[in-house]
């Protein structure tokens, strides 16, 4: 395939190609060429098999030789761009691969492009800016929905310091592979007219302990493949996490983190050789198993230092870390008593509060990042600003929100798969509460459409409830009027995927629902 070769960029995994490698060489039938002969892509598009864009938009978009234009940018935020993203996640083969690839493009052309939060992080670490927590959210179930919600809340409060994000066990669990929930938030911004660039992060990209023991590389191969993909697909943020191979038996603080500093280089030379150009993606580092001890200020300057004098000795010059998450208290998904509430949680601010200190001022990172955050009571979120806590994962409680909304036959025929399905998950002393809270993401990705056709007085209930909570938890956090931070310090350059088809050939990458989230 010369021509299509000639399209190319060499040396350079990602499937990303700057503008100038986009030009008048690169004619549509290249690109029918190119698609028709890689292996794997029989559901490659062209433009000439495929004019979604005018069946759903008719003359406000239009594509010529792989460019976008949009000449009426407000029928984007209307019910046109629901249609265009129920064919990105429901649709079939090519028509999918189109419509995840048009969504990405229009992105492109009117402003709302996939960025990393890498540069803000360097100015927060540097003092520049600061008195604000960044909320990065994992969303789960009724994606489109809830991000939509969130967009807007960030319209409203003019906030632009915020991350939508997706755990390596949440893709399995979820259904939602990186290309699809990249398509789905850009979605979701357009919808509501957001503009600025769009933090999408992979969360706990972690290694799984279990496996590493038995077999080291095929484990972080499986990591490295899931980095490969997401940062394919649009994932400028990443959160590797090999704080599972922290082992406590050492004597020294050191060598307890040995393999969690060593491997997080590995992973982290993995994401630097797949950034796109223009692009430093932004990468956390985790000390802290969450749920178990609170991390100490001797522990994270034991995985830095370790951290940062190895880089420097196999990889000179290569940026490092943005910022580090630790235990300060928190469980993922909080933790729920026999009757269904959820425990009170011992949060120990003045320890956040020193580790995100020591981050800054004597490694230059954003600050320290608390996972499990979501379930905590709503006087607990105005403290994270306060002591300068850079980020929290907020997940669970939003899941159980659309629970509590959905409708009753639904949530009676989930559980009774659940019974069936997650039998294995069962403690003995589990009540029924216990037991369905904790395995209910676990149909979030076999009920997927289910929730996403949900009648439409549930999804205006739910809209209004996500809208309060997000509102509040924007205004406890700070991040109103953030926009104009990211505006100074976050720039996304133009970034055209080839084809569809070869967005689409990228491999995904194996899967474990069993881990942190
Ligand atoms: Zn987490």
């Amino acid at each position: 395939m010369p021509d299509g070769k000639a399209c190319r960029e060499p040396m350079r995994p990602s499937v990303f190609v700057s503008r100038g490698h986009l030009g008048s060489s690169c004619s549509r039938t290249d690109e029918t060429r190119a698609s028709q002969h890689s292996p794997g892509h029989r559901n490659a598009v062209t433009q000439t098999q495929l004019q979604i864009e005018k069946d759903i938009f008719g003359d406000a978009v239009a594509v010529n030789n792989g460019r976008v234009t949009v000449s009426r940018p407000d029928v984007l935020a209307g019910e046109r761009m629901d249609t265009l993203v129920r064919a990105a996640v429901f649709g079939q083969g090519a028509e999918k691969e189109y419509a995840r690839w048009l969504i990405w493009e229009i992105g492109q052309t009117v402003g709302v492009r996939p960025g990393s939060i890498h540069d803000l992080y360097m100015a927060r670490g540097a003092g520049k800016i600061g008195g604000f927590t960044v909320p990065a959210i994992n969303v789960r179930g009724m994606s489109y929905d809830t991000a939509r919600s969130i967009f807007r809340t960030a319209i409203r409060q003019r906030a632009g310091a915020f991350i939508l994000e997706i755990a390596r066990s949440e893709i399995a669990y979820t259904d939602q592979r990186p290309s699809e929930y990249v398509a789905v938030m850009l979605a979701a911004a357009l919808r509501e007219g957001f503009r600025g660039p769009v933090f999408i992060q992979g969360d706990h990209f972690q290694v799984n302990h279990k496996k590493f023991a038995a077999a080291r590389d095929p484990e972080v191969k499986a990591v490295k493949e899931l980095i490969t993909e997401a940062v394919s697909a649009g994932f400028y943020n990443i959160d590797i996490d090999t704080s599972t191979l922290v082992d406590l038996k050492h004597e020294s603080l050191e060598e307890q983190q040995r393999l969690n500093y060593e491997v997080g280089i590995e992973l982290l030379r993995h994401v630097r050789a797949a950034e796109p150009p223009g692009v430093t993606i932004s990468v956390g580092g985790e000390i802290g198993e969450v749920g178990t001890e609170n991390s100490t200020e001797e522990e994270l300057r034991a995985y830095m230092d370790g951290f940062n004098r190895t880089l420097e000795k196999h990889a000179r010059r290569m940026i490092g870390l943005s910022k580090i998450s630790v235990q300060s208290g928190t469980s993922h998904g909080g933790t729920v008593l026999a009757d269904g509430k959820i425990a009170d949680v011992k949060l120990d601010l003045d320890t956040l509060e020193r580790l995100s200190k020591v981050a800054r001022d004597e490694y230059g990172l954003a600050g320290a990042v608390q996972h499990g955050a979501s379930t905590l009571p709503d006087t607990a979120f105005n403290n994270f600003p306060k002591r300068e806590t850079a980020e929290i994962h907020l997940a669970t409680n939003f899941q159980s929100m659309l629970y509590d909304y959905c409708p009753r036959e639904l949530r009676e025929e989930i559980y009774g798969w659940l019974r069936e399905h997650a039998k294995d998950e069962r403690k003995d002393k589990d009540s029924d509460e216990q037991f369905f809270y904790k395995t209910r993401k676990k149909a979030l990705g076999p009920f997927k459409r289910r929730f996403w056709d949900l009648p439409v007085k549930v999804k205006q209930e739910l809209a209004s409830a996500y809208d309060a909570k997000f509102e509040f938890l924007f205004a406890q956090l700070g991040i109103g009027d953030t926009a104009k931070h990211v505006a100074e310090y976050v720039k996304t350059p133009a970034l055209h995927p080839r084809t569809a088809g070869e967005m689409a050939a990228v491999q995904a990458a194996p899967d474990d629902a069993s881990l942190s989230d």
